[in-house]
């Protein structure tokens, strides 16, 4: 019996999960779900999909895990932020402390260099379940938008710390990029930031960028780029989705796009709060159509992978129908498969070409 493939996920937010909605990751899903039950002040409150054990259940052997904290841009404004750069650098620290904990409890482990990747999956690669479930989670570090960086000497510290990737902008305006929904280019400041990534090192996710701040991270940045959670543009018409033009260019820059299982993102016409997943019809193949469409756009299929977003603050009321829980991502090759995917092509997908771009930008 052959195992069932690794899974590399290019987008998870476990700090966030475990600090703001005080999860304790460690747990049963069952566990956590139950715990927080009574809960009303997260859309996603006893829905949750992601844990360590469904990781270690799911093959997620690595995983690109975040730090984030936004500003406040609009004392107005129905989302949530920082009022001070100080008080968002500190909840990313706070993120930071709960990974290093789980690193000394032996449930994950920080890669910084190739090196740490190569021996990580080491221990990976032949385990069965019984021995998977007794594995570390592996973890790149990305901080999803830059708000909190103080300075730019904080991203030198970060850079120190094991912070490896960087995507400048989230939703709305940004300190240093516009974000989703935004038009407009980088302000000064964050032409700064683009150069100082660049001689430190980091991969640019340029996931959450704005059209205008896009195409001139494309041209500006010399360094290693990726788009960790970005579904197709052509099949949900929205700013937050990548154009083909802006596909066809990342390929050209041998990236690779995860795509992700936020409904919203899946299928168009999705109304928070209204549809659901089963009305919807949104499923894994629905998944697969992003796939496919992207693999088409480039002629083979090295430059799609997985950047879930299950834990991005939604949870089954906006996942595809089948997908309770992080490890059900294992019933995608089989969906591949029926269409005509290769073996290699669908260890690509679910590990290989993230893998691949990693062994090429770490150091
Ligand atoms: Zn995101």
């Amino acid at each position: 019996m052959s195992l069932p493939p690794l899974i590399f996920d290019a987008h998870l937010d476990l700090a966030m999960n475990a600090i703001e909605w005080n999860r304790d990751l460690t747990r049963p899903l069952a566990e956590i779900r139950q715990r927080e039950a009574h809960l009303r002040d997260k859309p996603d409150r006893g829905s949750g999909t992601v844990c360590l054990p469904e990781l270690r259940r799911g093959r997620v052997a690595v995983c690109v895990a975040t730090q984030i904290a936004r500003l406040e841009h609009d004392a107005f404004s129905p989302v949530f932020g920082w009022r001070s750069p100080a008080q968002a650098w500190a909840m990313t620290q706070a993120q930071l402390a709960w990974y290093r904990a789980m690193e000394e409890a032996g449930e994950m482990f920080a890669i910084r260099d190739r090196a740490a990747l190569d021996a990580h999956l080491a221990g990976w690669r032949d385990a069965d379940d019984a021995t998977a479930a007794r594995l570390p989670v592996g973890y790149v570090r990305s901080l999803e938008g830059a708000d909190s960086l103080i300075t730019l000497a904080h991203l030198e510290r970060a850079w120190a710390d094991g912070l490896r990737a960087i995507g400048p902008a989230h939703y709305g305006p940004g300190v240093y990029a516009q974000g989703t929904n935004t038009e407009g280019p980088f302000p000064s400041r964050g032409l700064d930031l683009l150069r100082e990534a660049e001689r430190l090192g980091f991969i640019l996710d340029v996931t959450h960028l704005s059209d205008a701040c896009f195409w001139q991270a494309m041209e500006l940045y010399r360094g290693p780029v990726w788009a960790s959670h970005h579904n197709a543009r052509a099949l949900v018409p929205h700013q937050r989705q990548l154009a083909d033009d802006q596909f066809r260019a990342l390929v050209a820059r041998g990236a690779v796009v995860g795509v992700c299982l936020d409904a919203w993102m899946m299928v168009p016409g999705w109304e928070r709060g209204k549809s659901t997943p089963a009305a919807v019809g949104v499923t894994l193949a629905t998944l697969a159509d992003h796939i496919d469409h992207y693999c088409q756009l480039a002629g083979n299929a090295r430059h799609v992978g997985l950047g879930s977003d299950l834990d991005g603050a939604f949870g089954t009321e906006q996942t595809p129908v089948g997908v309770d829980s992080i490890a059900d991502l294992q019933d995608l090759p089989a969906m591949l498969r029926a269409r005509g995917y290769a073996a290699a092509d669908i260890d690509g997908i679910m590990h290989g070409n993230f893998l691949r771009f990693l062994r090429g930008a770490l150091p």
